[in-house]
């Protein structure tokens, strides 16, 4: 059994674990590992479209930190921890201009200085971009930026089984090689978890990547760390309507309209002021309210409206929505510059994660156990996260939590391993390829994304959610009958999605447990039998965790340090 050491572990190759492990491995004496499940430059981070946001004030000088924080929490329906927001929005310039001079390719003004365009929820044009691929040319930067570190090794396709803790301190981590079916353990001192969303869960209309499958939050689940707000989910307005791939919200930031089905600018039912860039919880109801009152196209799961670009012009659809319109034409059939394109909402975000109790860190409450990025909850984005927050969160509190790793490391020493640590993680492997059953993954997995969509989705009430619970409880009884068909060890994708579906069911359960008793509609959880804000028994943040094998719930209350909570209007 081979066992490595490393001073810190970074779980995932994404821009929050890369962003981390460049700030960790800055110190040449400690050495840092990367695991990814996927050849790093293949992290979701690289799908992002819209851009990130920071106050540059570069179009309208007036913008400024303090301005971005209020549109941050007004946008979270005010469970963000203000002081945590603050915290990113103050950083947020200073690491844009690291990443410009790191050569991230942002796009410009005429006069040479970052380009910034308007986006969902904010006062100013604060989104840097490099047209619509910020996160591809973020990612392939950031990567080559570790790549440089003699002191980082990356583990490519290599898949998180669990974490190795003593219920008190992490110890490390057993990982699966994909490449060849072989358990590795890592002994380190600290751990960061940057695994990503896990807006998977929604299977059946989703703009996740295929691996977004939350297997961070699961393992860390499993392991008696609390989760934070997972009720919470982001739909986006607009998703393809046949494929549910996203089309960014720059499409609306450039100026795009939705219209019906009988050409009318909708939005001004629902968000007479700020129209298309009202935030993306808002802007998803009002699409399905549309849809439900008759003025959709077409009825039922298939019903779409339409996102119309054609007024920007040829020009400047192909300028800065290159990627847009290429979706559009290969996924829809239609071509922006001339076409309407039908759109529908689709799960695209995960607002909670793991519980961070200390932002300017990213600790968990495991000591040497820290989270970053999608897969955390530090929290800045509450019920509702805005566009362009969450590039701007990975690596604002990758630095931080990197400096913190850094001198954690230097003041510890590695922790002994016992034997059946060592080994758990194989025999788990072995136990499972051996195992017999009846049951079949896809359709478990097709029921999962069923359920998830009808019973939890952009509407949820007291009985759906009590039945998702109870459906989601009886498929993971299911799971434990599904067997590994390919016995092979060599690339075993039948394995991995195995190990991906328990990961899935086990967080999917605990957002219908966490959703079911939040009795009000606040961000994107808008409960039909509870629909108002209920600030006087909800203002809290949600925790779920295990405890003998039960999932139980606690709250905390949230950090309010600056605005009190209003009603939010657009
Ligand atoms: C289509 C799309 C467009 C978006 N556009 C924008 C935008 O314009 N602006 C914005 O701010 N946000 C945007 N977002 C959100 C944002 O891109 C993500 O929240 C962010 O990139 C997540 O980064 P991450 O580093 O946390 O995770 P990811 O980039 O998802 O990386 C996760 C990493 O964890 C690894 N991993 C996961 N599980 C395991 C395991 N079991 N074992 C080993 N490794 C594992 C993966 O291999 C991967 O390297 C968009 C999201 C999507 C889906």
């Amino acid at each position: 059994m081979s066992v490595k050491r490393y001073d810190a572990v970074v779980v995932g190759g994404g821009g929050a674990g890369l962003r981390t492990a460049i700030e960790i491995a800055r110190d040449p004496h400690i050495r840092v590992a990367v695991v990814s499940k996927v050849y790093p430059t293949r992290s979701h981070t690289g799908a992002a479209q819209g851009g990130m946001n920071a106050a540059l004030g570069n179009v309208i000088p007036d913008d400024n930190p303090e301005a971005h924080a209020f549109d941050t929490i007004k946008g979270s329906d005010f469970l963000a921890d203000q002081d945590a927001v603050f915290f990113m929005t103050e950083k947020a310039p200073e690491i844009i201009y690291e990443l410009d001079r790191w050569g991230v390719p942002f796009s410009r003004l005429e006069d040479g200085r970052i380009a910034q365009r308007p986006f969902g929820g904010a006062s100013f044009p604060r989104t840097v971009f490099a047209a619509d691929k910020t996160g591809h040319v973020l990612l392939h930067t950031l990567f080559e930026q570790a790549l440089s570190k003699d002191n980082i090794d990356f583990y490519n396709e290599f898949f998180l089984l669990d974490l190795i803790h003593d219920g008190e301190r992490v110890k490390g981590v057993s990982i699966y090689d994909i490449k060849n079916g072989e358990v590795l353990v890592l002994q380190a001192k600290a751990v960061v978890l940057a695994t990503g969303g896990f807006a998977r869960i929604y299977w059946f209309r989703s703009t996740n990547a295929i691996g977004n499958t939350g297997d961070g939050q699961a393992v860390a689940l499993r392991s008696g760390v609390p989760l934070k707000d997972v009720e919470f989910i982001q739909f986006h307005p607009t998703g393809l309507a046949k494929t549910g791939i996203l089309l960014s919200e720059a499409c609306r930031g450039e100026g795009g309209y939705l219209v019906n089905k009988l050409g009318e600018r909708f939005m001004k039912r629902y968000a007479p002021e700020k129209m298309e860039l009202a935030p993306r919880d808002m802007v998803s109801r009002a699409i399905e309210y549309e849809i439900r009152e008759g003025r959709g196209v077409g009825e039922g799961a298939r019903a779409y409206v339409y996102l119309d670009l054609r007024h920007l012009g040829e020009e400047r659809i192909k300028e800065r929505l290159p990627q847009v319109r290429q979706l559009a034409i290969d996924f829809e059939g239609v071509d922006p510059v001339k076409d309407l394109v039908p759109i529908r909402p689709t799960a695209h975000y995960c607002m909670g994660g793991i519980h961070v109790v200390d932002y300017r860190t990213s600790e968990t409450p495991l000591k040497g156990l820290y989270a970053v990025g999608e897969c955390a909850c530090v929290s800045v984005h509450g019920a509702n996260r805005l566009g362009g927050n969450s590039l701007t969160e990975l690596i604002v509190f990758g630095k931080f939590a990197g400096i913190a790793v850094r001198e954690f490391v230097k003041e510890v020493d590695y922790l002994e391993l016992t034997e059946g640590e060592v080994n758990k993680g194989r025999e788990f492997i072995e136990d499972l390829m051996k195992r017999e059953g009846e049951e079949n993954l896809a359709h478990v997995r097709a029921q999962m994304g069923e359920i998830t969509w009808a019973k939890m989705g952009i509407f949820r009430d007291e009985e759906s959610l009590r039945s998702a619970y109870e459906e989601l409880s009886e498929l993971l009884e299911r799971w434990e009958r599904i067997p590994v068909v390919d016995k092979s060890k060599v690339f075993n994708t039948n394995l991995i999605e195995l190990l991906e579906l328990r990961n899935m069911l086990e967080l999917a359960r605990a957002v219908a447990l966490c959703a079911l008793n939040r009795r009000e509609s606040r961000g994107g959880h808008s409960r039909e039998d509870y629909p108002e804000r209920d600030d006087e028994n909800f203002l809290k943040h949600s925790l779920v965790y295990y405890e003998n094998g039960e999932l139980k719930l606690d709250y905390i209350p949230v950090r309010i340090t600056k605005y009190q909570p209003t009603e939010r209007k657009y």
